[in-house]
């Protein structure tokens, strides 16, 4: 299954992907991830993106894209997978149609669209932490770690993400409002738009999203 989970900053696309890609067997491929980790590692692609990534601006498409082709490339990526962050501007979303096209797929089968407010997601990112090694997500009101600072999972400290505090949260909800937002119409034209009130707790998004998916 090719699916794409679309939402501004702070939906949910990390926390419901990581489950997602377990249950439905297919890779979580996260752009903000890849770009994070050669950031990380001062690649070429890291030097290139880190500017943007700090800011909350987008990274050029064909940046992107080129990722993309490369990760969906791998063997893994051969029958489906999961897209977190990607497309986010009309022009990724033509390119990934090309890409798929070019390699004998349709288009995707679903693009699932979780839907919340401004306010929830400033309010969501200023209490989000995540653990530095092993990538899990935690909210201090919605889902703390059981001690303060350190991964339920692997037991390594927890940090924040730069691009998290208010002022570049709301560069970034411009930038999803500007550029990414118009991938709702595409979607829904092209009869892959699945719609999801992601307000809620993350259970019930879950069970809402699992209802369509699995
Ligand atoms: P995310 O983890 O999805 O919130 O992405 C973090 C940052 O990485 C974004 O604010 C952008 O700077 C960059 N980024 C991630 N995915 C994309 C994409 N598909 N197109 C352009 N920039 C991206």
């Amino acid at each position: 299954m090719r699916v794409a989970l679309l939402g501004p900053p702070g939906s949910g696309k990390g926390t419901h992907g990581k489950g997602l890609s377990a249950e439905l067997r297919v890779p979580l491929i996260a752009t903000g991830d890849i770009l994070r980790q050669a950031i990380a590692e001062g690649t070429r692609l890291g030097l290139a993106a880190q500017a943007d990534v700090k800011s909350g601006r987008l990274v050029a498409d064909e940046t992107v894209l080129g990722l993309i082709e490369t990760r969906l490339g791998l063997p893994d990526a051969a029958n489906g997978f999961l897209l977190d962050g990607f497309p986010r501007t009309v022009a990724q979303a033509d390119g990934l149609a090309s890409l798929l096209e070019s390699g004998g797929e349709r288009t995707l089968d679903h693009v699932v669209n979780l839907m919340v407010s401004a306010e929830t997601v400033v309010n969501r990112l200023r209490e989000r932490w995540l653990c530095g090694s092993c990538g899990a997500i935690y909210n201090l009101s919605s889902k703390p770690p059981k001690v303060a600072g350190q991964c339920d999972l692997c037991g390594q400290a927890l940090k924040q993400r730069a691009d998290d505090e208010p002022a570049t949260v709301r560069a970034r909800l411009e930038v999803y409002e500007r550029e990414t937002a118009p991938l709702v119409a595409y979607y829904a034209q092209r009869g892959v738009l699945r719609n999801v009130d992601a307000a809620g707790p993350a259970e019930q998004v879950y069970g809402a999203i699992r209802r369509i998916l699995v």
